[in-house]
């Protein structure tokens, strides 16, 4: 019987993932980068199908003030819509988009708790958590068919991808990201949040704010993330680090007034 040495076999991991693109994971476990921001565009396109715009330019000025405030820290173009529901839920795409609902204005409170949920959310899209979720689910030779997949979404394929990038709360598929995916978040979207001159101790008041939420019917933004009992605790061991780069980023005069 064949036996791999650990030496051997690790070998033979990195020999695999080195079958990657020079770009990273991709040919192992994960999409090409331009289908999965293509679907992330497709998913967006699904959603505006179906849910309003919020029209009130006071709501709108503030929400696209604080998300620009957080897209000017991290490349490429980021267009963010207000939708007009009543679920506290927001989210981010592969592709350079981001949705807040109305609904969620009422459980992030200040403009620094919605920083953090927009932190948070831009914070998946940066780590590839989509692509991951993804790959995990589909072969890498199906990427073309699931482009195509999510554009329909009456199918089931195309209804389970809407899920596992996130937005799948319309049709009942929600699939929550994993644990070690949101410390991921958390950590890069505090930093994140503070970079953009935010107060970062108020991601811990937002956290809380959406577990008082959860007491009645749980907002549809703790479904798909979902909160551990860590979760606090692992900001607040990471605000000194945080609270200095806002520190540093006020003194570069960003001091976002969106409120
Ligand atoms: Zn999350």
């Amino acid at each position: 019987m064949l036996k791999l040495s650990p030496v051997m076999l690790i070998v033979a991991l990195v020999l695999t993932a080195c079958a990657t693109s020079p770009t990273g994971r991709s040919q192992l476990m994960l999409m090409p980068e331009a289908q999965i921001n293509q679907m992330g565009l497709q998913a967006f396109e699904n959603i505006k199908k179906q849910t309003p715009v919020e029209q009130d330019a006071k709501s709108n000025q503030y929400v696209n003030c604080v998300a620009q405030s957080i897209t000017r820290e991290v490349i490429g173009r980021w267009e963010v819509v207000l939708f007009k529901d009543d679920s506290a839920n927001a989210f981010a795409l592969p592709g350079g988009k981001i949705g807040v609902n109305t609904g969620m204005l009422k459980v992030a409170r200040n403009q620094h708790q919605l920083a953090a949920v927009i932190g948070h959310e831009v914070a998946h899209v940066l780590a590839k958590h989509s692509n991951e979720r993804v790959s995990q689910q589909f072969a890498v030779e199906q990427g073309l068919g699931l482009v195509n997949a999510i554009a329909n979404t009456q199918t089931a394929t195309g209804q389970t991808l809407m899920g596992l990038l996130g937005v799948g709360a319309q049709y009942g598929i929600l699939l929550p990201y994993s644990r070690i995916q949101e410390s991921e978040a958390d950590r890069l979207g505090l930093d994140l949040m503070a970079k953009a001159g935010f107060d970062p101790t108020e991601s811990v008041n937002l956290w809380r704010n959406m577990s008082a939420a959860g007491t009645g019917q749980p907002p549809e933004f703790l479904s798909t993330h979902p909160s551990h009992s860590t979760r606090i605790r692992d900001l607040q061991a990471h605000m000194l680090v945080a609270s200095q780069l806002q520190k540093a980023a006020q003194q570069q005069g960003k001091r976002p007034a969106c409120d």
